[in-house]
């Protein structure tokens, strides 16, 4: 194991927000995971746990060690009508889909574009499009720091949810992934409930695998900006859930009946962020260098040299303003990491 010293993180955030690492571990292997978490423990290190940065905020400069994932590989065993896929946690997302759109396995094409690493992917249970991670997943290898041994668990160990996981709740930081296997189909059956997929795809009779993920990725182009070109980690508040009675309430309280909603379970709705960042206004705000993308509200964007302070404190404004005018206590989807500097 190489133990960097005041590791510079600025490439390895979209965000491209400037942080430090007071050390930094490359691991490229299970041992190498297994002998930075046991040195983490023994020195009493913080670890930050690091893919591909497409889902955190550096405040400022983090006070432990980074623990980058980068272990690579995809073994593939064919089992009847589906083929099992086990990827290692440093393979990239988005080229892991094209992958196996090449290939003719299928079930991810939804999930086209999602940028990061297969490892993170079960952190957040990533979805887009109508489909969930969950759906795919059999089972995640990692290595589980609090007991110092490797593990598999389950799909159903993982609790999956909504944009969530139990690597997000009693596991958080305590779980490192090192691969997910996933199950395919070899027949292609296309998801398109989604109303704008569905729309886009409208005029063909029986779309393929590869229509729909093209699909997908025009529709994530046109509306979302690449982090190669304009610095950002994705939406940044999560969708608010409401129960039925206070969707109700706000929509008197904003005199029309047009809300979106989309039903969840047990008699509450899921009202898109997007919708009240819009209906606020803060669709292209800048502050100073941190702003809002022009297209979607949610992106907060980075213009060039802001901090993570800057962009905090932008969010804290937009949530501030979403509780005075709706009522509603947003919530931040990526993970916030370091030392705020001002
Ligand atoms: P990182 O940002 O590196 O880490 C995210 C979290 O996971 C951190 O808390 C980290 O500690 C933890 N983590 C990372 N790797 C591991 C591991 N191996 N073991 C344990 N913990 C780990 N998300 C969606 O769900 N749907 C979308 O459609 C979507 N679109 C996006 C579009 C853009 C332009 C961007 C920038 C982001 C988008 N995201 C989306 C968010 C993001 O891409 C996903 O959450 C992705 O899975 C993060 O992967 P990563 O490797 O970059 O994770
Ligand atoms: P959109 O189509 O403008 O829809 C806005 C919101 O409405 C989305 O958040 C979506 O929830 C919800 N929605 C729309 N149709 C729905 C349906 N039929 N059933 C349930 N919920 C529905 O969204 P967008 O911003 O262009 O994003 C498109 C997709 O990419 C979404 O699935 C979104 O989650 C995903 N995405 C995620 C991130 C991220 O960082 N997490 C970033 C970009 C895009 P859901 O979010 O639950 O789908």
């Amino acid at each position: 194991m190489r133990l960097l010293r005041d590791y510079p993180l600025d490439e390895f955030n979209t965000l491209r927000l400037p942080a430090r690492a007071h050390y930094y571990v490359h691991a490229t292997s299970e041992r190498q995971v297994a002998q930075a978490s046991d040195w983490a423990r023994d020195t009493g290190t913080p670890l930050l746990l690091l893919g591909g940065g497409s889902n955190l905020v550096l405040a400022g400069d983090f006070p432990g060690a980074v623990l980058h994932l980068d272990l690579q590989g995809v073994q593939v065993e064919p089992r009847g009508g589906q083929q099992r896929l086990r990827v290692a946690a440093g393979e990239n997302w988005p080229r892991l889909v094209e992958h196996c759109l090449e290939q003719g396995w299928h079930g991810l094409e939804n999930l086209s574009l999602i940028p990061g690493s297969a490892g993170a992917a079960p952190v957040q249970n990533i979805g887009a499009y109508g489909v969930e991670l969950a759906q795919r997943v059999r089972c995640v290898h990692g290595w589980h720091r609090d007991l110092s041994k490797f593990q598999t668990l389950s799909g159903a160990d993982c609790r999956f949810g909504y944009r969530d996981s139990i690597f997000k709740g009693v596991l958080r930081d305590r779980f490192i992934i090192t691969a997910v296997e996933l199950e395919l189909e070899r027949r292609f059956r296309p998801v398109l409930d989604y109303p704008a997929l569905g729309e886009a795809l409208a005029e063909v009779s029986e779309p393929s695998a590869r229509q729909v993920a093209d699909a997908v990725i025009a529709l994530r182009r046109e509306r979302l900006p690449d982090p190669a070109q304009l610095p950002n980690a994705g939406s940044f508040f999560k969708n608010p859930v409401l129960a039925e009675a206070d969707y109700r309430r706000l929509c008197e309280r904003e005199q029309t009946d047009a809300i979106p909603r989309f039903p969840v379970s047990g008699g509450v709705v899921k009202v898109p962020a997007a919708w009240l960042l819009e209906r606020a206004g803060w669709k292209g705000v800048r502050r100073g260098a941190a702003g809002t993308h022009t297209r979607q509200a949610l992106v907060l964007v980075n213009h060039g040299g802001a901090t993570g302070a800057e962009v905090l404190a932008l969010a804290q404004e937009i949530r501030a303003d979403i509780r005075r005018r709706f009522g509603i206590e947003l919530e931040l989807e990526p993970r916030v990491y370091g030392r705020d500097r001002r």
